[in-house]
């Protein structure tokens, strides 16, 4: 019998409308059922197709020109799968580091042993996935990157829908006025999501990771 291939997503009226973009991003059971009737893009669930139509540029994203994986960058195969999967490369990602240029070639550290990481600021789009060592308690690198990912993606998708996508003055200041009395806060970072807490604050669209959220999603409403 011959195969009946699925529409694609991206081409269907209800994803070109855009009508239905908060529960596309935010609501699994929407989102399994888009994946059940329809082809969907590899980087679905991280980004939105439409918006964002293909992978984001690993060496424009602030993790990589700010240096913070490096050594993950170039020595952990799990993480480099992990930067594969969500972002483009480029085609000499295995040999060169695309900031430095230093060509060693990667020296592949044995992954310990998988273990469940917990979802992210409540985004049931980001999968657990297996944990990497990481210092300080900090999520694996793998998980920071889907992270990184699903709050860049909530951004565009409020950006696009309301046009606002910073969170009002107060609303951060009494962000950070929580963040800074949490034991969760270490060095400028959250240890539940690994996010620089400067930066989370500021989007409207992110809520705190701890359960129940310290502070939730600032309201944003078209103008
Ligand atoms: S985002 Fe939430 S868990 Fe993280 S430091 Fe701020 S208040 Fe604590």
């Amino acid at each position: 019998m011959p195969e009946i291939k699925k529409p694609l997503f991206i081409e269907s009226e209800q994803c070109r409308s855009l009508k239905n973009c908060r529960a596309c991003r935010f609501d699994q059971t929407f989102r399994d059922k888009i994946k059940q009737e329809f082809e969907v893009p590899n980087h679905f669930d991280s980004f939105c197709p439409v918006l964002v139509p293909k992978k984001l540029v690993f060496t424009e994203t602030a993790h990589c020109l700010a240096r913070i994986h490096c050594k993950a960058c170039r020595q952990n195969d799990q993480f480099r799968q992990s930067i594969r999967d969500t972002f483009e490369v480029p085609e000499n990602f295995d040999s060169i580091c695309p900031i430095t240029g230093t060509i060693d070639p990667p020296v592949i550290i044995a992954s310990p042993s998988p273990s469940p990481a917990k979802n992210c600021c409540g985004d049931k789009s980001v999968k657990p996935v297996p944990a990497t060592a990481s210092p300080q308690n900090f999520p694996s690198l793998h998980q920071e990157v889907l992270n990184l990912a699903s709050a860049v993606a909530r951004a565009a998708v409020s950006l696009v829908t309301t046009g606002k996508v910073i969170a009002p003055e107060e609303v951060r200041k009494t962000r950070i006025a929580i963040c800074e009395q949490c034991d969760q806060l270490k060095v400028n970072r959250c240890l539940k999501c690994g996010c620089y807490t400067a930066a989370k604050v500021a989007l409207a669209t992110e809520k705190c990771p701890y359960e129940p959220p310290k502070w939730v999603e600032a309201p944003v409403t078209k103008p």
